[in-house]
């Protein structure tokens, strides 16, 4: 007899009937080519439509279901939709979507070595490979975080540990106030990490094309008296997707004597594209970097690899310790845990690691040049349209454009007429002010056909 409290963790007739029906749910989304592009509700409606869901008794898995699929799922945009270009999308493959469920189905504890080895194992296979791609040695290594910009936040941690850790071995005073320089053109979990940190970001101005260079980093430095502890350079701006100058950060950083780290949260992944890995020359040379499988390497939400040169120095930093803790500190094996400000994990490297294995990078690296050549096809097509303007030419796989005489609302309008058609998501952004259009494309399914599609439909 099942004891009434575990009848909810067992096969009943009512738990395996709502298996089938989650599996044929999953299936039935997988197969749709494409998925509906699907578009925000009012909350008005939602409380109209969904409300009461929670109750004392419950709904039972087929209704709960059934309002997921006909009124909840359909008030999310599909970012996996081709025509979503907006922000940086998702576009996981099959291989790694189907992992997530063998992931969550298998409870699998990834935070330490004792509990998940098997899965460690396979995650920091990912993390070694990713680390030889960048040109990190063999001793580097580090963890798959939430995002980007926990990952960002982790590794400046790190940095500044090791900073504190320095100056107390060299009996120097500590600074006032600790800060980085990143630059003007960087992402804005830097200033948010900044804040959790409670120091201080120097802003080093990015040259025309969006780059920051070794000049700019040593001009900005020379100004603060103290304190400065880490650079970080972008290896592939979020609003364009340009690779700042690494290699003459890289010597900067070690003129200065201070972490480097790379922000390649987006870009990043491009270092797999043998035409276009010689502009992340300099990125061999980071203390740490990191880079979202959940953005450009295929893989569903949530994940960031971390990565260290010494993998150690996070472990100083980031080890938390505790009465029921300490029997894994002191065990001297590798505990994920231990590489971020995160205790418990779900392995979230592993739909990365079962897509790779499966596919092998060679799929990855085709994949992501044919991104980045469609990016520069439709950069041909607006260069070449007499009302339309490239505001930088394309890096990467993001194109901005401006439409001759198009104020912000005319983008608005635009943007809200392609998304109820069901053709695109492409949400206005803006540079220096002038509202512009752009195409962040990380999705294989994406083809030139859409895009032009998308190109015309200002027009009309
Ligand atoms: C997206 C992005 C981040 C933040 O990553 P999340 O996964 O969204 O937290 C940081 N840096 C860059 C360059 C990004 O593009």
């Amino acid at each position: 007899m099942t004891k009434p409290a575990a009848k909810m963790h067992s096969s009943t007739p009512a738990t395996i009937a709502l298996r089938e029906e989650i599996l044929q749910f999953s299936r039935e989304r997988m197969e749709m080519d494409p998925v509906p592009l699907d578009g925000p509700q009012t909350l008005e409606f939602l409380q109209k439509h969904a409300s009461n869901s929670i109750s004392e008794k419950g709904l039972g898995g087929h209704k709960a279901l059934k309002l997921f699929e006909e009124v909840l799922a359909p008030a999310c945009i599909s970012i996996d939709h081709p025509g979503y270009l907006s922000f940086i999308p998702a576009a996981p493959t099959e291989a790694a979507t189907l992992f997530d469920l063998v992931v969550s189905s298998t409870s699998i504890y990834g935070g330490s070595w004792l509990e998940g080895s098997g899965a460690v194992f396979a995650e920091n296979e990912v993390l070694s490979w990713l680390a030889a791609e960048v040109g990190l040695p063999k001793s580097a290594g580090g963890v798959f975080v939430q995002g980007g910009s926990l990952g960002n936040l982790s590794a400046l941690v790190t940095a500044r540990h090791t900073a504190i850790e320095e100056r107390k071995k060299n009996n120097k005073k500590l600074p006032k106030r600790w800060s980085i320089i990143a630059s003007s053109e960087s992402h804005s979990s830097l200033k948010a990490a900044a804040r959790v940190m409670d120091i201080d970001v120097h802003i080093a101005k990015a040259d025309a094309d969006g780059r920051l260079t070794g000049k700019a980093v040593l001009k900005t430095a020379s100004k603060i008296k103290d304190g400065l502890f880490a650079v970080v350079g972008t290896g592939g701006t979020t609003n364009f997707g340009i690779v700042d100058r690494l290699d003459e950060i890289a010597k900067a950083a070690k003129k200065l004597d201070i972490w480097f780290h790379v922000d390649g949260a987006y870009g990043l992944a491009a270092v797999l594209d043998p035409k276009r890995k010689h502009l992340f020359k300099g990125a061999n040379k980071a203390d740490s970097f990191i880079v979202d499988p959940h953005k450009w390497l295929f893989a569903p939400f949530d994940s960031c690899a971390l990565v260290y040169r010494k993998p150690i120095l996070a472990a100083r930093a980031h080890t938390q310790h505790g009465e029921y803790l300490d029997t894994l500190t002191h065990s001297g094996e590798f505990n994920p845990s231990d590489y971020a400000y995160n205790l418990t994990r779900r392995p979230r490297g592993l739909p990365l690691w079962f897509s790779l294995a499966t596919h092998g990078i060679g799929a990855y690296r085709t994949a992501i040049a044919e991104n980045i050549d469609l990016a520069h096809k439709i950069a041909d097509v607006i260069r070449n349209r007499s009302d339309l303007k490239l505001v930088r030419e394309p890096e990467l796989s993001i194109v901005v454009f401006e439409k001759e005489g198009w104020k912000l609302a005319d983008y608005e309008k635009w943007s809200d007429r392609i998304l109820k058609a069901g053709l695109g998501f492409v949400t206005p952004s803006s540079h220096n002010g002038r509202p512009n259009a752009r195409f962040a494309i990380v999705n294989p399914r994406t083809d030139i056909k859409l895009l032009t599609q998308l190109v015309d439909s200002m027009s009309e």
